[in-house]
């Protein structure tokens, strides 16, 4: 073993000790395992019954399989099956054979992402908090954490489905928000109402007014509400000190502190504020400073 192996071993070992502890101290843990425990003798079987289960499969990819195929065997829709298998796909459209995909039939799995709440969960799908709760036996649960798997009983659409496609189907940090043709792009120019020489700070996509704007990735709303020059506008808070600007909408559908999916829709685009037609304004910021978009969107 040479040295940086052997650190890398004690560091693994540093890690899954670290872990156990965590485990073991995880109220989570105790208090699923103390709540199965008391399953039994508490909850009578009629109640039981009503409680949603997910009808779920597990099927291994076979080579040259897509997901139109996989979806059409199994009656369900390739936008739910998207939904429920987020973590294992990277290209829709090249499937890679060996992967294990989980096919629900009367809903969608979501993975538990930081800082999302249970009712941020509901708002996401659409799907009424209680629903969820009961799906999962969650009552008197006060946590949940990050990578947890919940059913959604009923979901059919799916907001991971949304950002693949505005994604051109493949994994990516950011998805569009919108999709038509850019306007303006990011850097100096003349202003379109001043005539003054001005540094866009984000681009310009010309879209009909009321077209749905999508979450360009996950995270959390940091503000929505009016300014003089966006006029109705949301910014997102990311990872990695990501923040995403949506501006001049004729709709808000989120509020401050919201934990939104990317590809979830936040708003309607519309022509408020210093706007010469209906447009969205796009911006991504890494702390503080605006980028070029179109060098982190993918194409
Ligand atoms: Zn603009």
């Amino acid at each position: 073993m040479n040295r940086s192996v052997k650190i890398v071993a004690i560091l693994g070992g540093l890690g899954v000790l670290l872990w156990a502890w965590w485990a073991h101290q995880s109220p989570l843990l105790l208090r699923s395992q103390s709540f199965h425990a008391q399953g039994g003798p508490t909850l009578d079987d009629e109640v039981l019954s009503l409680v949603p289960a997910p009808d779920l499969v597990e099927y291994e990819v076979q080579p040259g399989e897509t997901l139109e195929q996989i979806a059409a065997r199994f009656g369900v829709s390739v936008e739910a099956l998207v939904g429920s298998n987020v973590s294992a796909l990277d290209d829709l459209h090249a499937l890679e054979p060996g992967i294990v995909l989980k096919i629900v039939r009367n809903g969608i799995l979501h993975s538990v992402k930081r800082g999302q709440t249970l009712t941020d969960i509901a708002r996401t799908y659409g799907v009424a908090l209680s629903e969820i709760v009961r799906a999962n036996r969650l009552e008197g649960r006060e946590y949940i954490y990050p990578g947890e798997e919940f059913f959604i009983p009923g979901a059919a659409r799916s907001p991971a489905w949304t950002y693949f496609q505005m994604a051109g189907g493949k994994k990516s940090f950011f998805a569009w928000p919108v999709r038509g043709v850019l306007s303006s792009g990011f850097g100096p120019r003349i202003h379109p109402i001043s005539g003054e020489p001005d540094f866009h700070e984000g681009i310009d996509i010309e879209v009909p007014e009321g077209t749905d704007v999508y979450a360009a990735c996950a995270g959390k709303v940091l503000a929505a509400g009016r300014h003089s020059g966006y006029g109705l506008y949301i910014v997102l808070q990311h990872s990695n000190g990501y923040r995403t600007l949506y501006g001049h909408l004729s709709e808000i559908g989120v509020y401050r502190g919201q934990f939104v999916e990317g590809g979830q829709v936040i708003g309607r685009s519309g022509n408020t504020g210093n706007s010469t037609g209906p447009h969205l304004h796009f911006e991504i910021l890494q702390y503080g400073r605006p980028l070029n978009p179109l060098a982190l969107l993918p194409p």
